[in-house]
């Protein structure tokens, strides 16, 4: 089919300078075989705040930002940690992963926890670099997208995506595409894949900062700490390069009540109770380092059922980035890595795309959706049988420990999405 020659000089939107949205930006103007196809970045935030706590980032993800050139940005401000030390109700330590140096050994990268709001102005300046230097990239704050819908085959092939600026009325704008990385509640999703099982999981994360001097000395280690409790785990790691103690408790069977959004009070007084009676059933040193927190925030967990197929990722000129294309529940600690993995996975196709001289859209993002669906559907599904496992009781507790005593090397290292990497699956 030809295109309406008009059309190709509509801009190829991306919605949502989150991680994914970032992460695409950047990586796509590191290829001067891209400088043709401009992307324009579109986000409903005013200003790009620094909201958030910890991430940590497996060598999968910590691979591509090296790929990237951003290690020397992100040095002074992640930590390394030297295990995953894992204890269940009692306090009792039932297996362990070690990390630095054999992560390195086995994956050839990293394993990183960094603060999300440092990994997002890392790439945040690394974009605002690419704009000034004047390579084919645009960043326009305050601009919600609200809707999409194909143009009127009168003007030929391409996209109208409703865009409201702040205190103005819905606009229409013309694009050839729009890659969707607005997040967990992604207004594009909602609008494109109206059928998606998507809903709040009943699960509920509430997170900490503690200043590391304020840590009782037995909590300080460069260590993940995991600590598994009947419907709840908690949680702790070092980031801003060891400066605080990331710590996050997530309850099961919480999630009435608490507000849509990343940076909530425990609102309302029953929520405040239910962590509170959550945090008496720790074992007592666990309460000691709790105690230490400054102040609490809450988030909503929301959960997808995992991707069934490349189409719901993808849909002719519209694709899904990052947690707008599959939500996790936060157990495997993957969700900035897939949007990274995503981000990476998309521009070496369209690479090879325009390179072979046939960057369109909708090709390119059918491609992009079975390099991606199968191994993302894959993580979301494992994040929740670790919820399972990481909240048993009883028998199933007993079983879980007995298990990780033996074999916690096996259960815990995850070869088959550590090895990887979006460049792999791309050319693969
Ligand atoms: C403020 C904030 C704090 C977070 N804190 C943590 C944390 O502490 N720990 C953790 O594990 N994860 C956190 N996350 C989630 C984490 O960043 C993501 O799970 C993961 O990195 C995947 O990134 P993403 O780009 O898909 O989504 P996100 O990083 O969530 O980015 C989505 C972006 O889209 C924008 N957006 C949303 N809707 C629209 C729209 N309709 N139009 C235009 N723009 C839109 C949002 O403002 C946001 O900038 C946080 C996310 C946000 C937005």
């Amino acid at each position: 089919m030809t295109q309406h020659p008009a059309a190709q000089d509509h801009p190829w939107l991306v919605a949502g300078a989150g991680l994914g949205g970032l992460a695409l930006m950047h990586a796509w103007s590191l290829h001067p075989e891209l400088q043709s196809q401009p992307l324009t970045l579109v986000e409903q935030s005013l200003t790009l705040s620094e909201v958030g706590a910890g991430v940590q980032l497996g060598p999968n993800a910590t691979r591509i930002l090296r790929q990237w050139g951003l290690e020397p940005a992100l040095r002074d401000l992640v930590c390394q940690p030297e295990l995953i030390q894992a204890r269940n109700a009692q306090g009792q330590v039932v297996g362990e992963l070690p990390l630095a140096q054999a992560v390195e050994q086995r994956y050839g990268s990293p394993y990183w926890c960094v603060h999300r709001g440092d990994l997002h102005r890392v790439l945040l300046q690394a974009v605002q670099q690419s704009v000034q230097r004047g390579d084919a990239q645009a960043l326009q704050l305050g601009s919600t997208v609200e809707a999409v819908k194909a143009l009127p085959q009168s003007e030929g092939s391409g996209l109208q995506v409703g865009l409201r600026q702040q205190g103005r009325e819905l606009e229409f704008v013309k694009a050839q595409a729009l890659i969707a990385a607005d997040g967990v509640w992604s207004a594009v999703r909602r609008s494109h894949w109206p059928h998606s099982v998507w809903k709040d999981s009943d699960q509920v994360a509430y997170r900490t900062l503690v200043p590391m001097d304020q840590v009782p000395p037995a909590w300080r280690a460069a260590r993940v700490q995991l600590w598994m409790l009947p419907l709840m785990h908690v949680v702790a790691y070092p980031i801003q390069g060891g400066r605080s103690l990331n710590v996050v408790v997530l309850l099961e069977h919480q999630g009435q009540g608490v507000p849509m959004g990343w940076d909530e009070r425990p609102q309302p007084q029953s929520v405040q109770h239910d962590f509170e009676r959550a945090l008496a059933q720790c074992p007592a040193d666990l309460r000691e380092l709790l105690a230490c927190a400054p102040e609490w925030r809450v988030w909503p967990l929301v959960a997808a059922h995992p991707l069934q197929s490349p189409a719901d990722m993808a849909q002719g000129a519209v694709a899904l980035l990052g947690d707008a294309a599959h939500p996790m529940l936060p157990y495997m600690a993957q969700g900035a890595g897939m949007a990274l993995e995503d981000a990476q996975v998309l521009v070496q196709l369209a690479r090879a795309h325009a390179r072979a001289g046939i960057l369109k859209a909708d090709t390119l993002f059918e491609h992009y959706a079975q390099a991606r669906w199968a191994r993302c559907a894959r993580v979301q599904r494992k994040a929740m049988r670790n919820g399972h496992w990481f909240h048993a009781s009883g028998v199933w507790a007993w079983a879980r420990d007995l298990g990780l005593r033996s074999q916690a090397q096996r259960i815990m290292d995850v070869p088959w999405l550590y090895q990887g990497t979006g460049a792999d699956v791309a050319s693969g």
